[in-house]
């Protein structure tokens, strides 16, 4: 006969279980059928942030991402929520450029533009295409439901156009501008960053810097000069002043070099003046043999921000090559020099450095310093320095031309409408606030290829034209346009429209506009936001074009979707796609464009260090779904805090896979002997436990299950994964060590009322976690659930149990039960006696709740007697807490010691002590209890056990028994018996005297007969 339940094997084989399992909802179309069961439910609106489509393989901190929005939806899908499934692709930008430029060797944007714009387009769409598949398979791979095929991809027309539009109103708000300003930029990429660029991760990296000490000779004063500090040699052909703390004292030297006295302090000074005092003083420039730094008068300006921590106290100021400068320029009218092209390389008017880029420069602008005699000292800085989050080249400020938009007429709105989110955890909506407040004009244009193109025409009469649609845009074409391939570079270059101000035809410019434009309008283009029809697959435009069935919904569509109820993304994505979504609805709609938010930090290696190809310690999610398996990737991303940085790697997951072999073991226990019994499961019990004849530990059980079932959805409902994992840890911990061990007997014997309550607490506790492990729970649901008529086929078919109010009442004696076993089992741990070693006595104190089980902690602690009270057997020791105590009190510290050791103190009521003439606090010293006269003691949480170590003949021989048990026992697994098998045992000839045992002994080990002879342990099947 087949058995009831497909038995289990020793542990689960989790790649195999898993691609088993895919096909398994691939052939029984869950996922269809659970969006069909949920058709008519309420809404959960859940927007997907977009993935960069640039990568060939899903990486396992975007699968950790992919996990937490899967785990929700799968969560809500169980309560009967109607969601939406739809993943998204990042399609333009400098990801996938740097990119297709390496495949295709090409190194600047000269050599790129050589190789023709439309081809570089066509290449960049296949990497997407490519891309997109890939990410597709790693994510169906990790389990994720959504509805793939479905996509939305940034680079579609569609999106483009709703982005146009959003600029177009921008600009009617007037807050859109040109702007003349001094940014970082990246000389490899060609192009400057945004603010918010700067921000991810991985930009400020150290870096080794020249350190240079360059005098600038005072024209004014002979013989006397000022002394500067620099770490980025080539800005100093960019000089054109020197700014001082007006009112910090600076000191002249005997050599006549001007300092900051405050910065060197040993030094005698022949003169000090106040900084006010150099101010409109004269000097020669260090590069004054070069052009463009002739023409400059360099002079001395005040600055307050002067800084007194570093340098000399003097400042270079270059106003074509930094930030502070450039500000600084404007306010006292200096002159910009902008020794740099876009790419990082000397115009020709810098002489002998052109051509070189600001690296190259470096060298032979300090040799230059030292023959020119300028140069006083050269060394080496290491700092943390901004380098290009794309291809790692160091930034560089450049003065340029960008487009802004300018956030402060918005900004209170906006942070009026962060203001209605639910930031998880609570700090990131601070830090978002943060950045709201500070951040500056959002530079939207980037010098670069494919992106979305800026729909700008401005015209030489003065009119900008902002072209809010592709109809808008043929409507005002000069030509017919024949052939737009796309809405994108270089296509839409060849077309021109005429200036409604002067007629004349205007160009649009070259950038491209900022990726995060394309991510940002989302849940605008993706949801039909004013869009007048429903156009079916109306998504699949331009680029995007073959690649998803999408549609493109119309406004009433919107109007149901809109907010999303909740996104999720890493912390980092605050200052990107949260923000710039944000941005985006505040603009369009002024309200906020999701209602919660779950935000997590960072991924590191399982050592805590960054993960970097170059260092070998990446993990691609194909070798984790290999080696781990996807849910242990998953049970690991879920068992993390939110708001600490996740260490991941394959130590941990070795851990996780041991732990869930707890749940694996409880449920292959109960397979196996309700296989042996015939036992079959019956549906109903699922309901509210099993309607039967309880015992109090069965009872316990079914209000264990409750309490799980309660704690798990507040743990989803706050959001928080890493409750749902410590709560059923702590479950299946309860199941395993305490319902399973307590109850060996009735399963041997084939109490069906034990099977039912295990059988009931397994499969109610599998849906508490199938949205977390979706793989292993389905599978273990389709075992147990297989002998039942009217269970649904998958776990995830199954709805949310009902949470049962649990008697609380129970579970915290119980709870406290198995704290007391716990101590019991420590304080024979410290004793070193072994647990078979039956002993005399047991006293607990401080655990009234679990004195109605002094059997049970007999039994479990194999103790004859247990009883509740005071515990004598133990002595106070209070040793000094020497971190504390040590400065305190000094050289005082060996008479309190000794006091302390002696015994000689008195206790105070708030815990601390009185000792050698001092009241010390309850941290100040370190309370033990130690056993005496032979017993050990244990304590934690004001639970106090002492167990009594004294031996007598009687214990002695009982602890003779269980060890031969034990030994039989063993021996008759290494036999290879069923766990039903009957056995002849003998024993040695020299064991005989536990003959007296007999009985106990074949009971134990299912003996029919039991001889003693011979010096070996023997056993035959009967
Ligand atoms: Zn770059
Ligand atoms: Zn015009």
């Amino acid at each position: 006969m087949a058995p009831i339940f497909t038995p289990l094997p020793d542990k689960p084989d989790h790649n195999a279980l898993e691609l088993e399992i895919l096909e398994t909802w691939e052939r029984e179309k869950t996922f269809e059928s659970l969006r069909a069961q949920n058709a008519g439910g309420p809404r959960f609106s859940f927007v997907d942030g977009p993935m960069t489509a640039n990568r060939m393989v899903l990486g396992v901190h975007t699968a950790w991402g992919r996990t937490l929005k899967d785990v929700f939806q799968r969560y809500k899908a169980m309560r009967g929520f109607h969601q939406r499934y739809q993943n998204g692709f990042d399609c333009q930008g400098l990801w996938i450029e740097v990119g297709v430029e390496r495949d295709l060797g090409l190194n600047s944007k000269r050599e790129i533009e050589e190789f023709g714009l439309a081809e570089f387009a066509r290449r960049c769409r296949e990497v997407v295409v490519r891309s997109a598949r890939a990410l597709t398979d790693g994510s169906v791979r990790l389990g994720q439901w959504m509805e793939w095929g479905n996509d939305y991809f940034t680079f579609s027309d569609t999106n483009i156009e709703y982005i146009w539009r959003f600029l177009q109103i921008v600009d009617e708000r007037g807050w859109l501008y040109l702007g003349h300003r001094s940014t970082e930029g990246c000389p490899r990429c060609g192009t400057s960053l945004s603010q918010h660029e700067l921000t991810q991760g991985g930009v400020y990296q150290d870096r080794i810097d020249p350190s240079l000490f360059v005098r600038f000779p005072l024209l004014d004063h002979p013989g006397e000069s000022l002394v500067i500090w620099t770490t980025t040699p080539w800005t100093l052909p960019a000089n054109v002043a020197a700014a001082v703390k007006p009112d910090a004292e600076y000191g002249r030297r005997e050599n006549g070099e001007w300092v900051a006295a405050a910065r060197y302090p040993d030094e005698a000074f022949a003169r000090v003046v106040p900084g006010a005092e150099l101010v409109g003083l004269r000097y020669r420039g260090p590069f004054d043999d070069l052009g463009p730094g002739a023409e400059v008068e360099h002079r001395v300006i005040p600055w307050d921000e002067v800084s007194l921590e570093e340098g000399t106290g003097i400042v270079h100021i270059a106003p074509g090559a930094g930030q502070e400068d450039f500000e600084l320029g404007l306010a006292h009218e200096l002159p910009v020099l902008s020794p740099v092209d876009e790419a990082g390389r000397f115009y020709d008017a810098y002489g002998w450095l052109h051509g070189l880029s600001t690296t190259e420069a470096a060298d032979q602008i300090v040799g230059r310093l030292a023959e020119t005699g300028f140069l006083l000292e050269a060394g080496t800085y290491e700092h943390r320095y901004p380098h290009c989050w794309r291809c790692d080249t160091p930034l560089i400020w450049r003065v340029t031309d960008d487009w802004l938009i300018g956030v402060d007429e918005v900004r209170q709105p906006l942070l009026d409408a962060n203001a209605t989110v639910e930031w998880t955890p609570a700090y990131m909506g601070k830090r978002m606030d943060d950045w709201l407040r500070n951040m500056g004009d959002w530079n939207i244009s980037r010098r670069r290829y494919y992106g979305l193109p800026l729909p700008f025409y401005p015209c030489s009469c003065g009119e900008l034209t902002v072209i809010g649609s592709k109809a808008e845009l043929l409507e005002r074409a000069t030509a017919p346009v024949e052939d737009l391939e796309e809405l994108r570079r270089p296509w839409i270059d060849d077309v021109r429209i005429s200036c409604e101000a002067c007629g004349a035809e205007v160009e649009r410019i070259a950038e491209v506009g900022d990726v995060w434009l394309d991510a940002g309008i989302v849940p605008f283009s993706t949801l039909g936001w004013e869009s007048p029809e429903y156009v079916p697959q109306g998504y699949a435009t331009g680029a995007a074009r073959e690649l998803t069935t999408a549609d493109l919904p119309d406004h009433a569509y919107w109007e149901q979707w809109f907010p999303a109820d909740w996104v999720s993304e890493m912390r980092e994505q605050i200052r990107l796609w949260f923000y710039s979504q944000l941005f985006m609805s505040v603009a369009l709609t002024g309200r906020a464009p999701f209602r919660k938010v779950l935000g997590y930090e960072k991924m590191l290696d399982e050592k805590g260090r960054e993960m970097h190809s170059s260092w070998g310690n990446t993990i691609g999610a194909p070798d984790a779904f290999a080696r781990m398996g996807a849910d242990v990737m998953r049970w690991q991303y879920c068992s993390q805090p939110p708001n600490q940085n996740l260490l991941f790697g394959f130590g941990p997951a070795h851990e996780i896979q041991r732990r869930l072999l707890t749940l694996w073991n409880s449920c292959k226990f109960l397979v196996d002997y309700a296989n042996i019994d015939g036992w079959e499961p019956e549906w109903a019990d699922l309901e509210s436990g099993p309607n039967a004849e309880l015992e109090p530990l069965d009872r316990w059980l079914v209000q264990r299950t409750h309490a799980l079932v309660s704690e798990a959805t507040e743990s989803y409902e706050s959001w928080l994964t890493v409750d749902v994992v410590r709560a059923y840890e702590a479950f299946i911990d309860d199941v395993s060590n305490w319902y399973i061990r307590r109850s060996r007997r009735r399963f041997w014997d084939g109490d069906t009322v034990a099977l039912r309550t295990l059988w009931f607490a397994l499969v109610q506790g599998l849906r508490t976690v199938a949205p977390l492990m979706p793989f292993l729970s389905d599978h273990v649901w389709r075992v147990l659930t297989a002998p039942c008529t009217g269970a649904p086929a998958s776990v995830h078919l199954a709805g949310w149990p009902d949470a049962a109010e649990p008697d609380t009442g129970l579970l915290a004696e119980i709870a406290e039960l198995r704290r007391v076993v716990e101590l019991g089992r420590q304080a024979r741990a410290t004793s070193g006696m072994k647990l078979r070693q039956p002993l005399r006595a047991l006293v607990v104190e401080g655990a009234r709740l679990a004195e109605s089980h002094a059997g049970e902690v007999a039994d479990e602690l194999r103790v004859r007697e247990v009883s509740f009270g005071q515990v004598e057997a133990s002595e106070l020791r209070v040793k000094p807490n020497l971190p504390l105590l040590g400065p305190k009190l000094g050289k005082e510290l060996g008479a309190v010691r000794a006091a302390l050791q002696s015994g000689d103190f008195e206790q105070l009521s708030d815990g601390g002590v009185r000792v050698a003439g001092h009241d010390l606090t309850r941290d100040e010293v370190l309370v033990e209890r130690e056993g005496k006269d032979g017993w050990v003691v244990a304590a934690a949480d004001g639970v106090t056990v002492a167990l009594d170590l004294h031996l007598d003949d009687e214990l002695v021989r009982a602890g003779r028994v269980y060890d031969l048990i034990h030994a039989v026992n063993s021996l008759r697994k290494e036999s290879g018996l069923e766990i039903t098998d009957r056995i002849r045992l003998t024993i040695p000839e020299a064991a005989s005297d536990l003959l007296e045992h007999r009985d106990w002994i074949a009971r134990e080990t299912l003996a029919v007969s039991i001889d003693a002879g011979g010096d070996e342990l023997a056993l035959a099947k009967s």
